[in-house]
């Protein structure tokens, strides 16, 4: 059997289907599985890449039944029974299958303007949590080289689209970053001035966790200094800024060098290929819809987990993708053992959800059980190290959040430089006695 995905969803699927005498081929576009409720843990150089991305291959070495593929998933041959697929190196690969679960999770979604792309990275792979984390540490380097005010204010304004989870875990980094990671270590500007803006379309961040931890968000974030922009939408984004329509009609035009981008997210193109070959329907951002046990209609050897999955409105949350791909796993599983009774449909259990906002503060909403501040962010810290893949990293970050939480400085700050938008390129010191020294001429970037 073939799995696409070694992410929450593939991962449990794997697990769940150990026992069964069964060849498995795992196929990942990254070769590692990624924690990414901690992406912005490693974009604001609280933990390294390593503590939240593991080698596919290093995760399931005690699974000798399972062959790991690192490719790209472009279409399925549903008659035939064969994945198509990309090697890296754009070499092409052919996968046969009796079983089929798909499990290759969503993208960042801009709303039909993939446009804002380039000036306002998501964050879901790696690479993102990379560019990012590139991003926010230049930024405070480009203010503190730059003797124009206007310019300077510019590099220190931090512009967040999306409310979400992820908008308030990242405004609440950028400040603590500015307002205790920084101190003291620049000679020309004060780092604890940067302005960290969110701007979102609804009425309250992180509406899913209800009125009261949305209100109480807000409270905090107010009390770090962010600033929330409510009902705004964001029409235009460039390598300055970008442009909002406020609820009342009217826009707001922001300065700031940096925006990122977590609103919203889409399928993939493998969703669409996927659909086309089986009819399946898909819903507005693109997921597949699935019936309750979790196969797509008239396809039973087809099954789709996680984020891709459209059913009875469940959210693209962790569990949800343990759950589902667990689910699959042993369905196959029950199968191969011959288990005749008829499957029971996946139902979810809802163990609730997080969100880090500072230091010792975080909201945990689970079943009617609410808590803020230092008890949310005990309960957050639990939760984590549970999930978190490998002793290893584990330990790693246990010790890096013990760290920042008692002094506030981070392990992980170093980042590759980023030429921004317009600039040349600076010349690279030479390594060498240079050939020609008009060429290794080293020149001062040109402003953008
Ligand atoms: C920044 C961020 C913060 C989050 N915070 C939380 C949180 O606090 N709590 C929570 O519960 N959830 C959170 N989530 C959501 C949670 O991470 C997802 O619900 C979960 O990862 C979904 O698991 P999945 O296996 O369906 O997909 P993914 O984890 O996205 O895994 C998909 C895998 O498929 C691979 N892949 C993609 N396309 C292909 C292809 N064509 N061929 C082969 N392989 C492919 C990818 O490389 C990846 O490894 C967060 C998500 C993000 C991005």
């Amino acid at each position: 059997m073939v799995i696409l995905g070694g992410g929450f969803a593939g991962l449990f699927a794997v697990r769940a289907l150990r026992s069964a005498p069964v060849a498995v081929t795992l196929v990942d576009s990254c070769a590692h599985h990624l924690f990414q409720p901690l992406l912005y843990q490693c974009a604001s150089g609280i933990l390294s890449g390593g503590q939240i991305a593991q080698p596919l291959r290093a995760v399931l070495r005690r699974h000798p039944q399972v062959r790991c593929l690192q490719a790209t998933a472009t279409d399925v041959d549903v008659a035939g029974r064969i994945v198509h697929a990309q090697r890296p190196d754009g070499g092409v690969l052919e996968l046969p299958y009796d079983d089929l679960i798909v499990g290759v999770g969503v993208r960042q979604s801009y709303f039909g303007h993939d446009e804002f792309a380039p000036y306002a990275p998501g964050m879901k792979t790696l690479a993102d949590a990379l560019a990012v984390r590139t991003k926010l540490y230049q930024a405070f380097e480009m203010a503190e080289a730059s003797t124009d005010p206007q310019e300077r204010a510019q590099w220190l304004t931090f512009a967040l689209v999306g409310g979400g989870p992820t908008g308030v875990e990242l405004a609440g980094q950028i400040r603590e970053i500015a307002g205790h990671t920084l101190e003291r270590e620049f000679s020309t500007i004060d780092p604890g001035r940067a302005r960290v803006l969110i701007f979102d379309g609804s009425d309250g961040v992180l509406g899913a966790f209800g009125p009261e931890l949305s209100r109480r968000t807000a409270r905090t974030l107010d009390a770090l200094g962010v600033e929330v922009h409510l009902g705004s939408i964001v029409t235009e984004v460039d390598d300055r800024g970008l442009t909002v329509r406020r609820k009342d009609g009217g826009t707001d035009r922001v300065e700031a060098r940096t925006v990122l981008w977590t609103a919203g997210v889409e399928a993939p193109p493998l969703a669409t290929a996927l659909a086309r070959a089986t009819g399946a329907e898909q819903d507005r951002a693109g997921r597949i819809r699935v019936e309750p046990d979790l196969t797509i209609a008239g396809h039973p050897e087809i099954r789709v987990v996680g984020d891709l999955m459209s059913l009875d409105k469940l959210p693209g949350l962790a569990e949800v993708a343990m759950q589902s791909g667990a689910y699959a796993g042993r369905r196959i599983r029950h199968t191969i053992e011959g288990r005749t009774r008829a499957p029971r449909p996946f139902r979810y259990l809802d163990l609730g959800s997080a969100a880090y906002i500072s230091r010792g503060r975080a909201v945990v909403k689970m079943g009617r059980f609410r808590a803020s501040g230092l008890i949310g962010w005990l309960i957050w810290l639990f939760i984590h190290i549970a999930f978190l893949t490998g002793f290893r990293s584990r330990l790693g970050a246990v010790l890096s959040w013990a760290v920042v939480f008692a002094t506030g400085s981070r392990r992980e700050r170093a980042f590759t430089p980023e030429v921004p938008h317009g600039a040349a390129a600076p010349a690279l010191p030479p390594s060498g006695p240079p050939a020609d020294p008009a060429v290794n001429r080293h020149e001062p970037p040109r402003p953008a």
